[in-house]
């Protein structure tokens, strides 16, 4: 294969534009992925428009990446052609390193590879999923359970397994009340995955709009958070808080909902920094936490238990021409509840 057509910014904040990417030849232990959808996470939005500082243009962004294997290497031995497969955030990492070897690739020590806007470990840029094809060493390919459809499956590879290892790590179950706050892309899927471990969510959004969704995804309770005494009542109600929110929140007061010795954890990311009193964790031993995505067995996991519980994401499929419209929606929190490409409509890879 030489080059695919894919969807690039050439420069920070600039339209996604239809172009041709080299992708390297399939080696030993590569295999050649043709792309079905690519969700939009908001993180793409971010490093496109340059929120998390300096990024690699041309970037072609994309890491929700559901599609098929058209070829594999000589050396591949846990995939074959014709198998449903996932790609997430990350494509390589040095496999050595404490991290690693523990299957926490994310914190490698000398850094996880990602999927786009970073330099591979051949040395050339890596291009994400808004491309009809990708190639990727199969040690960091996930298998797509059988009954998870592909574009609802696309979707669980990053915003499903931030939620999922978060969920886990601090014991979200029977028992427990879990808040997720922020029903986005990451949240939606907070919630189905809270819920089928057990926990007893409630959703915190910044508006009533979201009430019925909240409810119909399996949140007991729905809050929303506008206006000054919103939260009162809720004061030292949560074991458990995850915030999605991709803006700066009020830390203080979202820490004052946790129960004695609660947790919130942060997965959103907010451009610039987020105040906080330390009094607000002083006061009922509470703490605060972050997660990043997850490592490939834990993401494959993640995959197992959603099939198991029929969990996927809601999408609205759209057209690659629809992409910068989906950016400014997905900004203006006017996604039910991730957009996902279908990437056949970006056109054809030369043979
Ligand atoms: P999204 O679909 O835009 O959802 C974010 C949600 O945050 C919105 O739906 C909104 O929920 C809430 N929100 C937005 N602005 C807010 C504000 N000013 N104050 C309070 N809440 C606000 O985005 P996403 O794809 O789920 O990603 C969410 C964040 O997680 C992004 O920052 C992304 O970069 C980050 N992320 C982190 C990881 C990780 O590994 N940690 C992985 C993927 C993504 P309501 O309308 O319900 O209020
Ligand atoms: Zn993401
Ligand atoms: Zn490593």
């Amino acid at each position: 294969m030489t080059t695919v057509p894919a969807l690039a910014a050439a420069a920070p904040g600039a339209p996604l534009e239809p172009t041709r990417i080299r992708r390297r030849p399939v080696g030993e232990h590569d295999v050649l992925i043709e792309i079905a959808y690519v969700g939009i996470c908001h993180s793409d939005i971010h490093q496109v428009r340059e929120e998390w500082g300096a990024a690699a243009f041309p970037m072609v962004p994309g890491h929700e990446i559901a599609g098929v294997v058209t070829e594999a290497g000589p050396g591949v031995t846990r995939f074959a052609v014709g198998d449903r497969v996932g790609v997430g955030c990350l494509v390589d990492s040095c496999r050595r390193c404490a991290h690693c070897r523990r299957g926490e690739e994310q914190f490698c020590a000398e850094g996880m590879t990602s999927t786009y806007n970073a330099v591979g470990r051949d040395g050339a840029p890596t291009y994400g999923g808004y491309s009809t094809h990708i190639v990727v060493d199969e040690n960091y390919v996930l298998a797509l359970p059988d009954g998870l459809a592909p574009a609802e499956a696309a979707p669980l590879l990053c915003a499903g397994i931030t939620m999922y290892a978060p969920l886990v790590r601090w014991g979200a179950g029977p028992g427990r009340r879990v808040a997720i706050a922020g029903l986005g892309g990451l949240g939606h899927l907070g919630v189905k995955l809270a819920r089928a471990m057990g926990a007893e969510v409630t959703v915190l959004s910044r508006g009533p709009r979201k009430r019925e969704d909240a409810l119909r995804l399996g949140a007991a309770h729905f809050r929303a958070t506008g206006g000054p005494s919103a939260l009162d009542e809720l004061n030292g109600h949560f074991d458990l808080l995850v915030s999605t929110a991709s803006a700066p929140l009020d830390l203080d007061a979202y820490l004052g909902l946790l129960a004695v010795g609660g947790t919130l954890v942060h997965v959103g990311v907010p451009p610039g920094p987020s105040p906080l009193t330390v009094a607000a964790l002083v006061d009922g031993r509470r703490n605060l936490a972050g997660s990043f995505i997850g490592g490939i067995a834990e993401t494959q996991a993640m995959l197992d238990f959603c099939a198991a519980h029929r969990i996927g994401a809601e999408v609205e499929v759209i057209h690659a021409k629809q992409v910068d419209e989906a950016y400014d929606r997905v900004v203006a929190g006017d996604v039910r509840y991730r957009f996902v490409i279908d990437v056949s409509t970006l056109g054809r890879a030369d043979r």
